[in-house]
């Protein structure tokens, strides 16, 4: 069976949201109900069959993904926000971009220790916001089983950042 494969789905748009940057626009992808439907069968598929007691979805389209692919793996869904964003008690953790730096918050009840937890985004570039993600889950004693992503930009390093991190990283295309 062939057809469109998840690539196929995805558009890019140049000069968002900056000059010189090509944009990876996966809206395209999540309106298309096959195309939405491949993306979280290819996420799940290491997984299934494993303990995920969480899975931690990172802002914004991780939240899309996350929640969906929770619910095949019969786990509890937590988002971790930008910073200012969550309402209750936080633990924080900054990370470096190009210029400045990014927070990263997540609520300190949010997950137990010694949960297994699967992290979820659309996009791996730097590594910055999914290692910022992983460090949070780890700071709360959990196990993070993996790290899932749509999209790997692998000239941006990010694979190589957070296999360093001792993780392993599941991407369906670059
Ligand atoms: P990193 O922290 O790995 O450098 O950047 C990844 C984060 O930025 C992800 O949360 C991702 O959603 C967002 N991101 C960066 N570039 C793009 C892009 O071209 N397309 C999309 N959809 N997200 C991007």
């Amino acid at each position: 069976m062939t057809g469109p494969q998840v690539r196929d789905y995805i558009r890019t748009i140049p000069d968002f949201p900056r000059e010189g940057v090509m944009f990876r626009d996966v809206t395209t992808l999540f309106a298309d109900p096959r195309g939405f439907g491949l993306t979280i069968d290819q996420l799940v598929n290491p997984y299934a069959g494993h303990r995920i007691d969480k899975v931690v979805g990172l802002e914004a389209r991780g939240f899309i993904l996350g929640g969906a692919v929770a619910h095949r793996l019969s786990a509890g869904f937590v988002p971790v926000r930008k910073q200012g964003k969550l309402p209750g008690a936080v633990i924080r953790e900054a990370y470096k971009l190009e210029y400045g730096e990014a927070v990263m918050e997540i609520h300190d009840d949010a997950l137990r220790a010694g949960e297994q937890v699967l992290i979820v985004d659309d996009l791996l570039a730097t590594g910055g916001t999914a290692g910022a993600g992983i460090t949070l889950c780890r700071r709360l004693g959990t196990q993070v089983v993996g790290c899932a992503f749509v999209i790997d930009l692998p000239d941006l390093g990010g694979r190589a950042r957070i296999e360093a991190m001792d993780m392993q990283v599941h991407t369906l295309c670059a």
